[in-house]
C-alpha cells in the first residue's frame, strides 16, 4: 500500500487538510504501507516556499513523518511538482501524439465570453470544443510559430465514468458535462487535475484519501489513467470539517490552522487524536489513545459519511487529558513562551525549569490549553498584597480573619520554607490548634495570603511551588517570587496599614 499527502504550500495548515493526512498516516502505519509527501506547487503565484516549510513543520509536529518525499527523497521524486514540468511534458506529448490531447488556441476573453454564454442559457460552462478539429499538423506549425496554446484532454464523449469510493459508495458522473480539460497551461506548468494523475500513477500511489471538495475531479481524473492505459487507484473522499454552524470550516468559526491551535497550547498528541475521531471511531467506546494504537485500529472502511463537525469543546478534553499525561520537563518547556509573554520568566536555566516543573504540573492539570497557563500561576509571578486587598471581597474576608493571618505571619517568621506538602500542613495544624478553627474559616484566609486571589490551585501544590520559586532569588531566568514568610509578613502590614 501507497498512500500521500499532497498539499498545496498557499497558506497554513488547515485543521481539514491535516486531518486527511492523518487519515493517510494511520493507514501506512496500520497497514505497513508507505506514506509519500508531494508538493503541489504549480499555482505560481499563490504558492510560496514560506508555506511549504510550515506545512512540513506543522505535519511534523503532529508526529506525521513521511517515508518518502521532499527533503526525505526517494525512487519516485522529485517530490515537488515544479521540478516534475519536464514530466509532464513528455507524457502529454504522449496523449497528443495520440490524438487524445489537443492544442488549443482560443485566447482567455474567447473562453470567458464561452463561460458568459453557458451560463446566460442555464448550461454548465464547458469548454465548447473549437479547437478540437484543427488537424494536428496544423495545430503543431501554429505553435511552433509561437502562438500561445493550451494541451487540452480530449474527453470521450457519451460514457459515464462510474467508481466505487471507499467512504461514499458508487459514485456516478456523465462524461458529457465534463469539458475538455487543461492538461498543460500556455507557460508550460500543468493543470491540476493532470499533475495530480501523472504523479500518483508514477509514484505507485494505491490509495488516494483526500477532502471530498475533490470528488468532481475524480472523474476527469478516471479518464486520463483510462487514457494512459494506467490502473486507477482506490479512492476514498473524506467529508469536509465543518464548523458549529455547519458552514465549512474557516475564520469566522475561530482557529483553522494547525499553527493557530498550536499556539494556543493544544498538545500534538491532543489535536492529532481528536481529528481522527473526526468522521471514524476506534470503536469499544473508547476514544483517547495514542496515535500508534489508532493506526493500529484504523479502518478506513469505517470512516463515516456524514461531514465532521469541530468540537472546540471535545477537543478541550482531548487535550485536558494529555495535559495531565504530560512529563513534567516537558511541561515546564512548553510554558516558556507563555510565561515569556508575561515577562515573568526570560531564558531559564536548568535549575530555572526545575523550578518550573514543580509549578507548571499542578497547574496545567486544570487548565483546557497552555495559553491559560498564566493565568493559574499569575499567584507565583505577580503577588501583591495591596492589589488583592483592594479587592472588596477579599479585604471583607481578611478583616474578619486577622487572627489567622497574624497566627500564619508568626509561624511562618523564621521557620524553615514549605518545600513539601507536609511541611506546609505541618504549619496547618499548629495554625488550628492556635486558633481553633478547621476547613474552609481556616484555609481560606491561608490562600487569600499566600497566593493573593481567592481561588486557584490546590494549595499543597501552590505552597511548595512558592517556596521553590522563591528559593531562586530571582536567579535562573525567572522573576522573583516571594517566599511564604514574606508574603504573610507583607500582607498582615497591608491589611493593618
Ligand atoms: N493539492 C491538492 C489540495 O491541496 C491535493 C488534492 C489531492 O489530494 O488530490 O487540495
Amino acid at each position: 500500500m501507497r498512500v500521500r499527502f499532497a498539499p498545496s504550500p498557499t497558506g497554513q495548515l488547515h485543521v481539514g487538510n491535516a486531518r486527511t493526512a492523518l487519515f493517510n498516516w494511520l493507514l501506512a502505519r496500520g497497514s505497513g504501507g508507505t506514506f509519500v509527501l508531494r508538493i503541489e506547487d504549480t499555482d505560481v503565484e499563490r504558492s510560496t516556499p514560506e508555506s511549504e516549510r510550515a506545512i512540513l513543520e506543522d505535519l511534523r509536529w503532529l508526529g506525521l513523518d513521511w517515508d518518502e518525499g521532499v527533503e526525505k527523497g526517494g525512487e519516485h521524486g522529485p517530490y515537488r511538482q515544479s521540478e516534475r514540468l519536464h514530466v509532464y511534458r513528455a507524457h502529454a506529448v504522449e496523449l497528443l501524439s495520440r490524438g487524445q490531447a489537443y492544442r488549443c488556441f482560443c485566447p482567455p476573453e474567447q473562453l470567458e465570453m464561452d463561460r458568459y454564454g453557458a451560463l446566460r442559457q442555464g448550461l454548465p460552462p464547458k469548454y465548447v470544443g473549437r479547437c478540437r478539429t484543427i488537424p494536428e499538423r496544423e495545430a503543431r506549425a501554429r505553435a511552433e510559430r509561437g502562438e500561445p496554446a493550451v494541451i487540452r484532454f480530449r474527453v470521450p464523449e457519451g460514457r459515464d465514468v462510474v467508481f466505487g469510493d471507499v467512504v461514499r459508495g458508487e459514485v456516478r458522473f456523465s462524461s458529457d458535462v465534463i469539458g475538455d480539460p487543461v492538461l498543460i497551461r500556455s507557460d508550460g506548468t500543468p493543470a491540476y487535475n493532470y499533475a495530480v494523475v501523472v504523479d500518483d500513477a508514477l509514484m505507485g500511489i494505491t490509495h488516494v484519501i483526500r477532502g471530498e471538495d475533490h470528488l468532481s475531479n475524480t472523474p476527469r481524473q478516471l479518464l486520463l489513467y483510462e487514457a494512459f492505459g494506467w490502473p486507477p487507484p482506490l479512492f476514498a473522499h473524506v467529508s469536509l470539517v465543518l464548523g458549529p454552524d455547519h458552514g465549512v470550516l474557516s475564520k469566522r468559526h475561530g482557529a483553522t490552522s494547525v499553527a493557530e491551535f498550536r499556539a494556543r497550547g493544544y498538545l500534538p498528541e491532543a489535536l492529532a487524536n481528536y481529528l481522527a475521531l473526526l468522521g471514524w471511531s476506534p470503536g469499544d467506546g473508547e476514544e483517547l489513545l495514542p496515535i500508534d494504537e489508532l493506526a493500529r485500529r484504523f479502518r478506513l472502511e469505517h470512516v463515516g459519511r456524514s461531514a465532521g463537525v469541530f468540537d472546540v469543546e471535545k477537543l478541550a478534553w482531548v487535550n485536558r487529558h494529555y495535559l495531565k499525561l504530560a512529563a513534567p520537563e516537558r511541561l515546564a518547556r512548553l510554558a516558556v513562551p507563555y510565561l515569556q509573554r508575561e515577562g515573568w520568566v526570560g531564558e531559564p536555566s536548568d535549575a530555572g525549569l526545575a523550578f518550573l516543573a514543580r509549578a507548571v504540573p499542578p497547574a496545567a492539570g486544570s487548565v483546557d490549553r497552555l495559553e491559560q497557563l498564566p493565568d493559574r500561576l499569575r499567584f507565583l509571578f505577580d503577588y501583591s498584597a495591596t492589589r488583592a486587598l483592594d479587592d472588596e471581597t477579599i479585604r471583607a474576608e481578611a478583616e474578619s480573619a486577622r487572627q489567622v493571618i497574624g497566627g500564619l505571619a508568626e509561624e511562618l517568621t523564621g521557620s524553615a520554607p514549605l518545600l513539601d506538602r507536609e511541611t506546609f500542613r505541618a504549619v496547618v495544624m499548629r495554625l488550628r490548634d492556635r486558633t481553633g478553627l478547621k476547613g474552609r474559616p481556616l484555609l481560606h484566609p491561608i490562600r487569600l495570603v499566600l497566593t493573593g486571589e481567592a481561588e486557584g490551585l490546590e494549595l499543597d501544590a501552590a505552597v511548595p511551588a512558592i517556596e521553590l520559586g522563591a528559593l531562586l532569588g530571582g536567579e535562573g531566568g525567572v522573576r522573583r517570587i516571594p517566599s511564604a514568610a514574606e508574603r504573610a509578613v507583607t500582607f498582615r502590614a497591608a491589611l493593618n496599614g
